[in-house]
């Protein structure tokens, strides 16, 4: 395995990349997409930039949610209804709440890869590649399931286009606006559904891209492609990450100082937030920067149950959320959004909530194929935890 390869022979380092075994089929596979439509409209991407300025001035709030990763044998218009649903609800609570706009963003349509820790997985003797989301390889512990496939590619973008029709049907219905964003991790995927239109460069996968925290490095390949598209990004900061981390990425990804144009996730941990967070927010603040600040309370608050089950903890996730608030009152900064796994179906993955789940609990319905996400019930009892934190 090949943590640092570089995909073009003198681009900057790629973290997070497959080892694609053939090589010609991945060209190929590429090739197929670039020919394709775009999955979504330049426009589109504009107009949210322009509803995250609203979000970096203090006007709105985002709401970003949705499966930890899409699963292709679990994607269809119900799962999508179900989670479209459930951001819809909980955004209507926090928008009553807080007496502004909420921005409904999904993590949707396109979040089919997944960084690891560790390149291979060992299970007893037997050592495989690590599954890295549907859109490398599958789930199954087989060497046919684990080798990376470049026709997943081929078939999450068709899985995308139809959850992309099942939103756009389900907005209609509604009214009002809603959003995809996934991580942009695999960078043949990303680089071949990227469109030069005549306002510039666009990453037309998704509307908002984010970088996630293990491929942040301001001089990889992540961040360089960021750097060349028009679209809203943002980039996940775990604890380890300093001020200059912070301000080194603005520079490389918002040297015009664009309101909306970049937005920071702090995904600290219940018990980090508080020390960690004050003085990222203060000197970005201080240099004049206008980004959006949002939390993710779920990806610094995973343990594991004594099921053996990866989970987390409602009450953590809901503390993680008091801290990040705490932290930009007392700044005076404005606390732009949150970011969430959850879904809309009854599953048993995180413990904690109204209808309790506990460790026990879990095996019940443990059905996500990497994070455990919140259910219908437990994102709704954050809904309501956040409404007070907001009428308080
Ligand atoms: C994720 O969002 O699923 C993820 C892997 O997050 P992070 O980059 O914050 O670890
Ligand atoms: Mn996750």
């Amino acid at each position: 395995m090949n943590p640092n390869h570089s995909s073009a022979m003198t681009g900057p380092p790629a973290a997070q990349q497959p080892d694609w075994p053939d090589t010609a089929a991945l060209r190929r596979a590429a090739d197929d997409l670039a020919a394709l439509p775009a999955l979504v409209a330049a426009e589109d991407c504009d107009r949210l930039r322009e509803r995250l300025a609203a979000v970096a001035r203090g006007e709105a709030l985002l709401l970003q949610g949705g499966d930890c990763a899409e699963s292709l044998a679990e994607a269809g218009p119900d799962t999508t209804a179900a989670k479209y649903r459930t951001l819809n609800l909980m955004a209507a609570v926090v928008s009553e709440a807080s007496g502004l706009p909420v921005i409904r963003l999904g993590r949707i349509a396109g979040q089919f890869a997944k960084p690891r820790s560790s390149p291979t997985e060992l299970r007893g003797d037997v050592e495989l590649p690590a599954y890295r989301g549907d859109m490398v390889n599958g789930p199954a512990f087989t060497a046919a399931a684990r080798t990376p496939d470049p026709d997943r590619l081929r078939r999450v973008y068709h899985a995308s286009l139809g959850t992309l029709n099942d939103l756009e049907r389900l907005t209609a219905a509604d009214g009002g606006e809603f959003w995809t964003s996934h991580e942009a991790l695999i960078l043949e995927y990303e680089r071949a559904l990227s469109r030069l239109t005549p306002a510039g460069r666009y990453a037309l996968s998704g509307h908002l891209l984010w970088i996630g925290e293990r491929t942040r490095r301001p001089d990889g390949a992540h961040v360089a492609f960021a750097a060349r598209v028009r679209n809203p990004v943002a980039v996940k900061l775990g604890p380890s990450s300093t001020p200059d981390d912070a301000l080194r990425l603005i520079d490389l990804l918002d040297p015009d100082r664009e309101p909306g144009r970049l937005t920071f996730i702090s995904r600290m941990g219940a018990g980090a937030v508080r020390d960690a967070l004050p003085d990222l927010v203060a000197k970005v603040a201080a240099s004049g920067a206008e980004v959006v600040w949002v939390c993710d309370p779920v990806h610094g608050n995973t343990v594991s149950s004594p099921t053996g089950h990866k989970t987390r903890r409602l009450d953590d996730v809901l503390d993680e959320i008091r801290g990040f608030l705490e932290v930009h009152r007392s700044l005076g900064t404005h606390p732009g959004g949150f970011h969430l796994e959850l879904t809309g179906d009854h599953v048993t993955e995180c413990v904690g909530g109204t209808y309790e789940i506990r460790f026990e609990d879990l095996p019940t319905r443990y059905e996500t194929v990497c994070d455990p996400r919140l259910n219908l019930g437990q994102s709704l009892d954050v809904a309501f935890e956040l409404a007070a934190m907001y009428t308080a």
